[in-house]
């Protein structure tokens, strides 16, 4: 048997028609960026999380890259987050001229909020909480250290869409949070895109103005601003995959919990998930110390992994400047030696599944 590690083709097949036919609508409409259809998304993906305001951008990137913009942060300041990130999380924070501070990561693989007090200085301005792999950082913690030192917090929730912490979405706890809907994501596109969310009112009205060349009214423009939109098409097929995303996320349940009953290998740690929390299980994430050997063992059973992700930004050449060395974050480079995500998507079928299991398990 051969099974990839992501299937997006399984994904589309779930509601084909559904996303068929808005696209021909979409397609034979003749609006194709920022119209109706990205202001109903806009409109339904704020109720679903129960936030004030939604405003689609471009990507995930640029929707953190704009958050940061808006709060004010950059040169001179300081932002805290998890060293064992994706490095969009950092790169939101350097494209405004700002230095991303890392802390070593919890049992959860989200931040040590044990370790954010000893990082922050004069410099400080905000915390990018990050719910990695679709699991809730701990906000309450978070949020208390934050209120302490009068801190932004902006949520990175590229990976959660629709994860609760303590009965709350993910996405309502920051200033401002932000979202990926690029096709591997929970809520994932066709092409790329993003968002902001937002309850500040002014923000959100300074974000939609941003986004297009700093204009609300057509060649009216009040400040510099970017090209950073969604469009017609992508926000037509996230209404549809949210209508549904609740049952693709409860499904993603399903199957890691099918992981974690069948799998039992000594050298094999399963992920641990916060009990006051809901995953939406973005990725099922395994670590083991002899990553690569069992990488290998797997592939000769035709079954294909992956390494999320396995250079930490504080080690990456892009983030040299910033001055870290190998050994600097210590459980975060042991977490990115030892980390394996499996098969894992909408529409893995049991017998694939219990194949990934039993290899695992003859291992
Ligand atoms: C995917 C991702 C991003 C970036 O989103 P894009 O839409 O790909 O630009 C940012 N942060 C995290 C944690 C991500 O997983």
């Amino acid at each position: 048997m051969m099974i990839q590690c992501n299937r997006l083709d399984r994904g589309f097949e779930l509601y084909q028609n559904e996303y068929e036919e808005k696209a021909l609508e979409v397609l034979r409409r003749g609006w194709y960026v920022l119209g109706q259809e990205v202001e109903s998304f806009e409109k339904e993906f704020a109720a679903y999380l129960g936030v004030g305001d939604c405003i689609g951008v471009g990507n995930g990137l640029e929707a953190l890259q704009i958050a940061f913009h808006l709060l004010g942060i950059g040169e001179g300041h300081e932002v805290i987050m998890q060293g064992n990130t994706y490095i969009a999380s950092a790169l939101g924070v350097a494209l405004n001229g700002a230095v991303p501070v890392f802390v070593e990561p919890d049992d959860y693989h989200n931040i040590d909020t044990g370790k954010i007090e000893e990082k922050i200085t004069d410099k400080t301005r905000a915390i990018l909480a990050v719910h990695l792999y679709g699991q809730p950082a701990a906000m309450d913690e978070i949020m208390q250290v934050a209120q302490k030192y009068r801190l932004k917090v902006v949520e990175d929730c590229a990976q959660a869409h629709g994860a609760e912490y303590r009965g709350r979405k993910v996405g309502t706890f920051g200033d401002i949070s932000c979202f990926s809907f690029y096709p591997t994501k929970n809520l994932g596109a066709f092409g790329d895109g993003g968002a902001l969310v937002t309850d500040d009112a002014e923000l959100a009205e300074l974000a939609r103005t941003y986004r297009n060349y700093g204009s609300r009214e057509k060649y009216h423009h009040s400040m510099v601003g970017m090209n950073s939109r969604l469009d017609e098409i992508q926000a037509g097929m996230l209404r549809v995959k949210l209508t549904h995303i609740d049952g693709l996320n409860e499904e993603r349940i399903q199957l890691a919990n099918r992981y974690n009953k069948g799998i039992h290998n000594k050298k094999i740690i399963l992920p641990a998930v916060l009990p006051e929390v809901k995953s939406v299980w973005h990725q099922y994430v395994v670590r083991v110390a002899n990553r690569a050997e069992v990488q290998q063992k797997l592939m000769d059973k035709g079954i294909r992994t992956m390494v999320h992700y396995p250079i930490p930004p504080h080690l990456s050449d892009a983030f040299q400047y910033l001055g870290y060395q190998k050994g600097d974050l210590p459980k975060t480079e042991q977490f990115a030696g030892e980390v394996l995500s499996l098969p894992f998507y909408n529409g893995l079928t049991e017998e694939e599944q219990n194949y990934v299991i039993e290899a695992l398990n003859n291992i």
